[in-house]
């Protein structure tokens, strides 16, 4: 057993060997002990220090903390431990010299223990821990555990937005494995295909792609080889996909492939694109179809009757194309309204394609015109029957809301090669043969004749001499009497025009008007017209018959003309007259066609001062409701019923009831084409006020009429 001192020793040489730097004080406060450890860090030798309490020893340097925690445990025996945290470097104590120079002090952790002797007397130890290197591991830990926090956040970061990305996506995004197993999707993919994430989950792609692929796909029987396929492909393949609810919709499919070092994968991105094809599908139809009737339309036609021509010319076969117009639709169209007009001509397109086979091509070419063209006919008989058949269809009676209707067509017929063997030529004759059944009083069908198209020849030259004879004015302005019965003489007249052809003479008007009008020449026509007629009334009134009144044929074209009012006021203000000397003649079928704008037109030219007459009563559609709707002056009796008085029942019935149905409405009556005495004599017994007629003069020249005038002219002011 070794003795105390030795062990002494041994324990003094541990302490002085110590790599903890250790300080021992005494009671009186002074340093009896440094080891070698603290002789190197401070650059002090024992010597130096031993006898010297700490304040001395270390010059001041060291903080009133560890002095305090020295004497407390001197004095009270209390331990106490400065942590490294609170007190970095209580010693002055350095690595080496370098550290020194720069005033890098150790870090330090300090026990501060008291330790008594076999006389109680207390002693300290200090013992130093240098915790630098401590220090810095920890605080690098830290900075380490502080970056891989904010790394793995921003990473967090970087993902969430990732997902919100592919979540407000309007395209589906899914991704595959290779073997086209899906293994995560976008929400728009749920709201798309209407699942659920989990339903899609580890499923093969197959089970939202529908079966029926397209052409190219067709091959491919599994999906790993279609995702390799499309994805080598430059731009998106259209398919069909199957959403949850067994719905099928058209997609946009394109598919990338991703090569990781682990493993291959895909991403699929989906469009759904079903209100596209929708609308192509519809834009289609549009293109082809008329979408009111779901009838074929123009550009269909076109190229049905180009086909049909082909056909017939390789199989040397016949065909006629039917060319169909409604009758007087305007008509029914503005006095029902628009939707009745749509609804008529729904109703009218059933029955046409009712009254054909399922072959037959039926187009409405727009407006109430349809086309059919029939395929492989036998004989010209048969058109006639189909004709017939589709006429009489139509004219069944139409039952629209609490309405029924009655609705007749027109029919023009042109056959294949026969009456043109081209596209352009069967069109037009068939549509000639359409307006040549017009002219035979509508609802009728007329086939296209030779005879027909040397008619419109005949009109087409006429229609050109016309437009020379405007220029050259070629027309002249007669006069013809109209006599007021009871008094026996002459207060007016009817202007009507007569066109002196240089080569074919005088052309009597119901020759050129008709045709005038259809051109829109009748404008021209009719300004000269009321030009010449007025300034003959100056002439008239200018030699005193103030209240003569001269009645100007107006047709239609020329009423409905946007000027119209404006320029025959023009006109009697420049030759100086009343609006009141002048009569405008205007047909039932005006007021008929187009009766919103008829009553606005005539109650303004009856405001202005214009009388208004009723041409040829009788011939059209006569309603008393019609007539009160008008301000109207006077009613003349078609020509047509008084030829045939005074013998015949049906025309006496029919003036009896003008006269009576006039005067119930304070309207003048003027009978037309008197010829004879006992017209003349029925007619004034009846009430009748005025005649006119070659029984009294046909129309005269202005200079004849004026002659006319002097001698049997209403008021004898005019001899004056
Ligand atoms: P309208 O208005 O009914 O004119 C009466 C027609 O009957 C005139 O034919 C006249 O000459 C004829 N007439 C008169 N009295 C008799 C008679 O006793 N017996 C027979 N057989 N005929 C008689 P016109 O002049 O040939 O005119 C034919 C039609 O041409 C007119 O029928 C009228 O609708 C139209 N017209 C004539 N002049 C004009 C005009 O300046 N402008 C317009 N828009 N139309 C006109
Ligand atoms: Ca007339
Ligand atoms: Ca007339």
């Amino acid at each position: 057993m070794p003795d105390d001192a030795y062990n002494s020793r041994i324990i003094e040489n541990a302490f002085i060997d110590s790599d903890l730097g250790i300080i021992l004080i005494n009671e009186n406060k002074q340093i009896t002990f440094v080891n070698k450890w603290m002789e190197s860090t401070s650059l002090c030798s024992g010597d130096d220090l031993l006898g010297k309490t700490l304040a001395e020893a270390f010059d001041g340097q060291l903080s009133p903390r560890l002095i305090r925690a020295v004497d407390s445990a001197i004095d009270n025996g209390r331990n106490s431990v400065l942590s490294q945290k609170l007190n970095k470097s209580p010693f002055p104590l350095y690595k080496g010299d370098g550290e020194r120079q720069l005033g890098q002090k150790l870090q330090q952790l300090i026990y501060v223990k008291t330790i008594s002797d076999a006389y109680d007397n207390n002693y300290c130890m200090v013992e130093i821990f240098d915790v630098t290197e401590a220090v810095r591991r920890e605080k690098s830990l830290i900075e380490l555990g502080e970056k891989s926090r904010l790394a793995a956040e921003q990473l967090s970061i970087e993902e969430a937005k990732m997902r919100a990305i592919l979540n407000s996506a309007k395209d589906c995004i899914i991704t595959l494995d290779e073997n086209g197993i899906i293994q995560t999707l976008n929400e728009y993919t749920e709201t798309v295909f209407q699942c659920k994430k989990e339903q899609l989950y580890d499923k093969s792609m197959a089970t939202i792609l529908s079966p029926d692929m397209p052409a190219g796909l067709s091959r491919f029987t599994d999906m790993s080889g279609l995702l390799e396929y499309t994805s080598k492909l430059s731009e998106a393949v259209e398919l069909k996909a199957v959403r949850c609810v067994d719905e099928v919709i058209d997609i946009d499919l394109t598919v990338s492939r991703i090569r990781t070092e682990e493993e291959n994968s895909y991403v699929a991105i989906i469009r759904d694109i079903t209100e596209r094809k929708k609308a192509e599908a519809r834009l289609h139809y549009l293109a082809k179809y008329d979408p009111l009737t779901g009838l074929a339309n123009r550009a269909l036609f076109h190229e049905r009757l180009e086909h049909a021509i082909q056909v017939a010319k390789r199989e040397n076969q016949i065909f006629p194309v039917l060319f169909l117009d409604i009758d007087r639709f305007k008509n029914l169209n503005d006095t029902l309204g628009h939707d009745t007009g749509d609804a008529i001509l729904k109703v009218v397109s059933r029955r046409i394609k009712g009254s054909l086979r399922e072959v037959d091509t039926v187009c409405r070419m727009g407006g109430d015109e349809f086309v059919i063209i029939i395929e492989t006919i036998h004989s010209v008989n048969e058109v006639s029957r189909i004709a017939e058949k589709i006429i009489e269809n139509i004219s069944k009676p139409i039952r629209i809301e609490h309405n029924e209707l009655f609705v007749t067509v027109s029919i023009g017929i042109a056959i294949y090669p026969d009456d043109g063997d081209d596209y352009t030529a069967i069109f037009k004759n068939a549509d000639l043969a359409m307006y040549e059944a017009k002219d035979e009083g509508r609802n009728n069908f007329q086939f296209f004749s030779q005879a027909m198209n040397e008619r419109i020849q005949r009109r087409m030259s006429m229609e050109s001499d016309l437009r020379k004879a405007i220029a050259e004015n070629q027309f002249v302005l007669y006069y013809q009497p109209q006599v007021d019965i009871n008094k026996r003489c002459i207060n007016s007249c009817e202007a009507l025009i007569r066109w002196i052809h240089p080569d074919k003479g005088n052309i009597p008007p119901f020759e050129f008007i008709p045709l005038a009008e259809e051109s829109g020449l009748i404008w021209d026509i009719g300004k000269y017209v009321v030009e010449q007629a007025c300034r003959f009334v100056s002439e008239i009134t200018g030699r005193g018959w103030h209240d003569f009144v001269m009645a100007i044929n107006i047709s239609p074209r020329q009423f409905q003309h946007p000027d119209f009012m404006s320029f025959i006021t023009a006109a009697c203000e420049k030759y100086n007259i009343s609006t009141a000397n002048i009569e405008l003649e205007i047909t039932e079928g005006l007021l008929m066609d187009n009766t919103e704008h008829s009553v606005t037109m005539l109650r303004r030219l009856s405001d202005a001062g214009f009388k208004i007459s009723i041409d040829d009563f009788g011939t059209g559609y006569s309603s008393l409701a019609y007539l009160r709707k008008f301000p109207l002056d006077t009613l003349k009796i078609d020509r047509s019923f008084v030829i045939d008085l005074p013998e015949n029942p049906d025309a006496i019935a029919v003036s009896r009831a003008i006269i009576g149905l006039a005067h119930s409405l304070r309207l003048h009556v003027v009978a037309e084409g008197v010829e004879t005495q006992e017209q003349m004599d029925f007619l004034s017994v009846e009430g009748c006020e005025y005649i006119q007629g070659y029984l009294v003069s046909k129309p005269i020249p202005s200079s004849d009429f004026m002659a006319w005038l002097e001698a049997y002219a209403c008021d004898a002011i005019g001899s004056e």
